[in-house]
């Protein structure tokens, strides 16, 4: 299906990712919802990086009935993570000591896939390819009452000329991750935002490689991880920032590869092959403002990644997204009965995640004294720019 017939919905979300997903199983069958994304360029989703989920999201993946379908998935239980961080000597976390129970470590494009499918399977309408999109409030005075009109054209489809559609709805969503896509059209911009790069390369599965540890360093420009993903394939990243002068030699797999084997924690990965590829993708923490969101129009929301992207170190992204689908969904549920003040409760616990949020970002990379003269880790503890 490339557009949809219906025009007037009680929900729109643009973005069909883990949070805009969600967020529309939570509302349906009560609410009318479309979903909006963008055409998917070929493989980008195979080799998507971000498969850690924690222990904590199984209860909000019961509540939005979407337990057994992700039970069914096979991802893979979270065994035990070995870091040198705060010092060199390497220190063990068992899962058993998690209080929310083992985590998993996602095959990520059946875990987006599947958030897609139940959010469909409930009865939400999904337009796939939309390849451009304007919004605009037609609102009342002092912005109660609106309405929004979302007009998007849709990718052109066996020989047929684009289709474009105007779609009118009390409730606009920004999902669309950190592009932000309606933020930005609004007239919003991400705070906070540190200009972290992970590069990133999922090596070819090694039959001998039986490892089921996350592996986590910190270097002088830097961290890693390492982990092995239910594919049989061997997530390798490295954090550093975007002016890294090294950054663009470590887009070659052998000097990508040379750099982590210098860590004790990485020495034995050994590839299969040679034969993978490098990539970059920005991935520094940041969010919406609260309180020029509440200067919005009424029934504007943003959830997951456009209202808040987490730092990877704190891997908490995933959480992020299923955690403000379910809230949000509160949150709009309340405003369509008419609660004018619903979202302002829900900005006000954004509010409250972000300050603990960073917080704790600040501390983490503050337990890195070893490399504490170091630029990277001295940008990270406001010590230079
Ligand atoms: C390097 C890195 C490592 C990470 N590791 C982890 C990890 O281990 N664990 C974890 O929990 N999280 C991790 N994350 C974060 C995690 O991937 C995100 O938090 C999560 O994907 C957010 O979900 P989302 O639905 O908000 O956004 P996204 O997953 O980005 O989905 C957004 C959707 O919106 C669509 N979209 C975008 N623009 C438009 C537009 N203009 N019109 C229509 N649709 C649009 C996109 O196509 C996409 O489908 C990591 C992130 C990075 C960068």
């Amino acid at each position: 299906m490339s557009c949809v017939r219906a025009t007037q919905w009680d929900v729109v979300v643009v973005g069909a990712g883990p949070a805009g997903a969600a967020l529309a199983r939570c509302l349906r069958p009560r609410h009318r919802v479309l979903l909006l994304d963008r055409p998917q360029a070929g493989a980008a989703g195979a080799s998507r990086i971000g498969e850690s989920l924690p222990g904590a999201a199984r209860a909000l993946l019961r509540r939005q009935r979407a337990y057994e379908r992700f039970l069914a998935q096979g991802h893979v239980q979270r065994g035990a993570s070995v870091s040198q961080w705060e010092s060199d000597t390497p220190v063990w976390f068992d899962p058993v000591r998690d209080p929310h129970g083992a985590g998993w470590h996602l095959d990520r494009p059946r875990f987006d896939a599947g958030l897609r499918e139940g959010a469909l399977a409930a009865g939400a309408a999904l337009a796939p390819t939309v390849r451009q999109l304007a919004v605009a409030h037609e609102g009342h005075e002092g912005h109660e009452g609106g309405r929004w009109r979302v007009d998007v054209e849709c990718l052109a489809q066996g020989g047929r000329a684009p289709s474009r559609q105007t779609h009118r709805t009390p409730v606009l969503v920004d999902a669309s991750g950190r592009s932000m896509a309606v933020a930005r059209r609004l007239g919003l911009e991400r705070r906070g935002q540190d200009r972290l790069v992970c590069l990133y390369a999922h090596l070819p599965p090694d039959d001998s490689d039986e490892d089921q540890a996350t592996r986590l360093c910190a270097d002088a420009n830097g961290w890693w991880y390492s982990v092995r993903v239910p594919s049989g394939q061997r997530v390798l990243a490295f954090h550093l920032d975007a002016d890294d002068a090294g950054i663009k030699a470590l887009r070659d797999p052998a000097r990508l590869l040379a750099r982590a084997q210098r860590h004790r924690l990485l020495a034995e990965i050994r590839p299969a092959t040679m034969d993978f590829q490098v990539h970059a993708q920005p991935a520094g923490g940041g969010g919406l403002d609260p309180d020029a969101t509440a200067a919005l129009p009424d029934g504007f929301f943003a959830i997951g990644d456009a209202m808040l992207s987490f730092d990877p170190i704190a891997s908490q992204g995933l959480f992020n997204a299923l955690a403000t689908a379910d809230s949000c969904a509160q949150a709009i549920g309340g405003y369509l009965d008419g609660d004018r003040d619903a979202r302002q409760r829900y900005l006000d616990g954004m509010r409250s995640v972000q300050e603990r949020y960073r917080q704790r970002l600040a501390d983490t990379y503050a337990a890195v004294t070893r490399h504490a003269r170091e630029r990277f880790w001295l940008r990270r503890s406001g010590g230079a720019a």
